[in-house]
């Protein structure tokens, strides 16, 4: 079986903070088969999904990655949904509002996919991916295929079992509450209003929110506190509305997202003794600068 790759790939296109360099070769599964055969012969491999969480060295990847972009199959069953890793959060929040199934609004607003939200348990607007979650089909280099039910896949704020294990997920069903149309359309237009006012849009590319919630506080607000708004980097800014966002103004770079990062971090534990951990993943490994930042910001030894 061959499935679908590309060498020197140049990936920032794909990326929603438009930075990123060269990765040597990218997968592009199209169905559960390809995507395990590639996991079998190539272990360890990184796989990602829409890259609306991470942050790719501009100075590129040495090895191969799998991107499950074109693994977008969904499968509605009464009130269940099923769906591929890589089926895109606001189209398959649209499929389940057509189908008059509520439970998954809150993926109208960003731009993740299924296998990513399953992996950072994503939330957004007072729902969250493991509320209707049934099972998630995933991979493990030890067990090969295994559903793992809600309450098995350990779900907290922002983690999930498959970052403990090094799970990778191939299909997610949800279980839905059936609702008029007009009603979860309502909630949605709701969802995408708040963003509107609160989040910079993909015009400005972003990676969502950089550093996680500290147990009982809010990044954003201790970010604002030591005045990260008028903080920049190269072609890297703070938002202007919100601390806890990075915006790529002018062609920045994955080294200005991680110097901007430090001097965020450093500031915070400065003043608050707190050490602010990042939510959004990185990819990298060629430059020193980038990895001596990692250590520090991502604890690696
Ligand atoms: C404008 C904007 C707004 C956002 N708002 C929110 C929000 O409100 N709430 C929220 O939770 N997030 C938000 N995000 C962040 C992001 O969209 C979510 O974290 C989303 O879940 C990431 O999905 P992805 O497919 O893009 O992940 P990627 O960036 O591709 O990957 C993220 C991580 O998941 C892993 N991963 C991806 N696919 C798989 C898979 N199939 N199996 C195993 N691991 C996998 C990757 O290895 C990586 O570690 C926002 C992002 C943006 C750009």
């Amino acid at each position: 079986m061959s499935v679908f790759s590309e060498k020197n790939f140049d990936i920032r296109k794909l990326t929603s903070f438009k930075i990123g360099g060269i990765i040597k070769e990218v997968y592009f599964p199209e169905n559960i088969e390809e995507f395990e055969t590639l996991l079998k012969k190539n272990t360890g491999i990184k796989v990602f999904g829409n890259l609306s969480n991470t942050l790719i060295s501009s100075d590129g990847y040495d090895d191969a990655i799998i991107l499950t972009t074109r693994m977008n199959q969904i499968k509605i069953e009464g009130a269940n949904v099923i769906a591929d890793a890589g089926v895109k959060g606001p189209k398959l929040a649209q499929t389940v509002c057509e189908n008059g199934l509520s439970g998954l609004e809150f993926m109208i607003g960003f731009p993740g996919s299924v296998g990513g939200e399953v992996y950072m348990n994503a939330s957004a607007n007072s729902q969250q991916i493991s509320d209707t979650l049934v099972y998630a089909v995933c991979y493990s280099k030890e067990k090969g295929i295994v559903k793992y039910t809600k309450d098995e896949m350990d779900f907290s704020y922002r983690s999930s079992r498959c970052q403990k294990e090094n799970l990778i997920v191939l299909q997610a069903e949800f279980e839905l509450t059936p609702k008029p149309q007009t009603e979860i359309k309502e909630r949605m237009d709701k969802n995408i209003q708040f963003r509107q006012s609160h989040q910079p849009s993909l015009a400005l590319p972003n990676c969502g929110s950089i550093f996680k919630n500290p147990e009982s506080d809010s990044a954003g607000r201790l970010l604002d506190s030591i005045g990260a708004k008028n903080m920049s980097c190269g072609g890297a800014n703070v938002w202007e509305n919100h601390a806890n966002f990075i915006v790529n103004t002018n062609s920045g770079s994955s080294l200005d997202v991680l110097n901007l990062m430090y001097e965020m971090y450093s500031k915070v534990k400065d003043k608050y003794k707190i050490e602010l951990q990042p939510e959004i993943r990185f990819l990298g490994g060629k430059n020193e600068r980038e990895n001596e930042l990692c250590q520090i910001l991502y604890k690696v030894k």
